[in-house]
């Protein structure tokens, strides 16, 4: 859930990260940036200019060393295709649900570190800096067919 006003940069958050600024990976961050939903490869993939055009392992490879440093969550899905979406301070932790039919995934409101601790009773020692909620299920448009 991200406010329109309120958006990482991409130059600054490779910076910060240690991530030198290549263009392949700016591009890649700036769709992360401005994406409504957790995207799969093949989002990402369609949303890349064409006259840039990346393969599949490049992509891959990128989102991974995004992964590494903590810039973007990975989202598991059901049918083995992960989502991406960005890690930063706008955007907190919160659980997504799950369209089986038309595989659309929704970001819903984050939930509170104290939600968090009631709902996983993790260990005080633990350090948590992911996680991921599942809630799979038909959305309004699959419903009615
Ligand atoms: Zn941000
Ligand atoms: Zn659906
Ligand atoms: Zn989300």
């Amino acid at each position: 859930m991200k406010t329109a006003r309120e958006q990482c940069e991409a130059s600054n958050t490779l910076k910060n990260a240690g991530l030198s600024q290549t263009s392949h990976r700016k591009r890649i961050l700036h769709i992360l940036i401005h994406a409504d939903t957790p995207l799969s490869v093949s989002d990402i993939l369609r949303q890349l200019d064409q006259e840039r055009k990346m393969n599949k392992v490049t992509v891959y490879r990128i989102l991974s060393s995004f992964k590494s440093e903590g810039i973007i969550r990975e989202i598991p899905t059901d049918h083995g295709v992960n989502r991406y979406e960005m890690a930063c301070q706008h955007n907190p932790v919160h659980p997504h649900v799950y369209c089986r039919i038309c595989r659309t995934m929704t970001c819903m409101p984050p939930i509170t570190l104290s939600q968090v601790w009631d709902l996983f009773a993790a260990p005080s020692d633990f350090r948590i800096d992911n996680i991921n909620v599942s809630i799979t299920g038909l959305c309004r448009t699959c419903q009615r067919k």
